[in-house]
């Protein structure tokens, strides 16, 4: 059993989906593993590293050559894996909807591709959660780049010359990444408010010392579907949500988003009505930017001012902090193959429940439900 570690291939990203500890976890199971050159480089682990930690170094087609699993941050371009084996996996985030042409050409190469944002979202499934895990980093980071680009601070200060206000933060959508922000901006010292369509989120919210805004007396106000995530809203809803943010949003300092709906383009929340009653000098984070955004006017990959507020929209923010990033991606994959280890056959062997969930191709064709139907 090989283990392939590759390089990524996609334009930005910094991260690897390996670590020394998982390198070394890997190879406690039996396996071998080779690591491509340079792979960790951006992350900071060096090929040293990788070698101290019992893996062998090589090139592109030399970690290729007979390997029986490629683990990846992000999809690779099919055309780097020409000389793979057939049926060798390929566990990465691949980002199905939007590579789906991707997909096909993986199936073309006989490769079995996993796709770990498929993971479903059940108990024994948190640790192999990539989306979690880097989420909860995005939500962290979406307040540093908003203290970064704020030209006042976040908390309250008394000085001799004066007191500064503590700074006002709105965190729309509390998923993980929601959590995280706010938890973050109260350790800063920002006095923070959060909504979301969930409205079990309440509790969540008030317990970080945050304030809750939330839609009332409304059809349909149970905006939860599958699996804990949210569903798109009815227009009643949508209306009373844009009249309670329009009179709270004026009122803030910075505002970060994070609204996504599976499959689907990210909410819009803000109009540019909205930031334009906002205070100059204001900082919105758009985290779904790659989404579509939830913020009219974000342009992902960019930081932008308009009406004199600026909207951060920064790609791949987990790839911003590239090492922990990298440290818990990784220890997902490890969870995720050693959960299903089979010490007979030396080798893991996946359950229906969490195969079916996460398999995009097999035997030379697509296989997922959620890419056919
Ligand atoms: P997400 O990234 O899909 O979305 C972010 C947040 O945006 C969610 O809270 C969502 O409700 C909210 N949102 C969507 N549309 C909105 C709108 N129009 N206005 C305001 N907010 C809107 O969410 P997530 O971080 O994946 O978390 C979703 C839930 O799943 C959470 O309860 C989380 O704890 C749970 N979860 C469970 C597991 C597991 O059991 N394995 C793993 C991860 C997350």
């Amino acid at each position: 059993m090989k283990i392939a570690v590759l390089k990524e291939t996609t334009e930005g990203e910094r991260r690897v989906s390996a670590s020394a500890e998982t390198v070394k976890k890997f190879i406690g199971l039996g396996a071998i593993v080779a690591v491509e050159s340079g792979a960790g480089a951006t992350a900071s682990v060096s090929d040293q590293a990788f070698a101290d930690a019992g893996a062998i170094i090589g090139d592109r087609s030399a970690v290729l050559a007979d390997a029986d699993i490629l683990l990846g941050v992000a999809g690779p371009t099919p055309a780097s894996l020409v000389g793979v084996k057939p049926g060798a996996w390929l566990v990465a985030g691949l980002n199905p909807f939007a590579e789906r042409a991707r997909v096909d050409e993986y199936a073309a190469l006989g490769v079995e591709a996993l796709a770990m944002e498929f993971m479903p979202r059940i108990t024994r499934a948190q640790s192999m959660d990539i989306l979690s895990s880097q989420s909860n980093l995005s939500g962290y980071k979406s307040v540093l780049d908003a203290a970064s680009e704020y030209g006042k601070a976040f908390p309250m200060m008394m000085t001799a010359a004066g007191t500064v206000s503590a700074a006002r933060v709105f965190v729309m959508g509390v998923g993980v990444a929601g959590l995280q922000a706010i938890a973050t901006a109260r350790r800063l010292g920002a006095q923070v408010s959060a909504t979301d369509v969930r409205s079990a989120v309440k509790e969540q919210i008030e317990s970080l010392g945050a304030k809750a805004i939330f839609v009332e007396d409304v059809k349909g106000i149970e905006g939860e579907g599958s699996g804990g995530y949210a569903t798109e809203m009815s227009d009643e809803y949508k209306a009373a949500q844009a009249a309670l943010v329009s009179s709270h949003i004026a009122k803030q300092d910075i505002v970060i988003t994070t609204a996504l709906i599976p499959g689907r383009p990210a909410p819009r929340l803000i109009s540019d009505a909205q930031i334009a009653s906002m205070k100059p000098g204001s900082v919105i984070v758009d985290l779904a930017v790659e989404a579509g955004g939830n913020v009219e006017g974000a342009v992902a990959g960019q930081v932008v001012e308009v009406h004199g507020v600026k909207i951060v929209g920064h790609r791949n923010v987990p790839s911003r902090l590239a090492t922990d990033a990298s440290a818990l991606f990784s220890r997902n994959l490890f969870n995720f193959l050693s959960a299903f280890w089979d010490k007979e056959a030396g080798k893991p062997v996946l359950d229906e429940e969490i195969g079916n969930a996460i398999r995009l191709t097999q035997g030379g064709k697509v296989v997922s439900e959620r890419l056919l139907s």
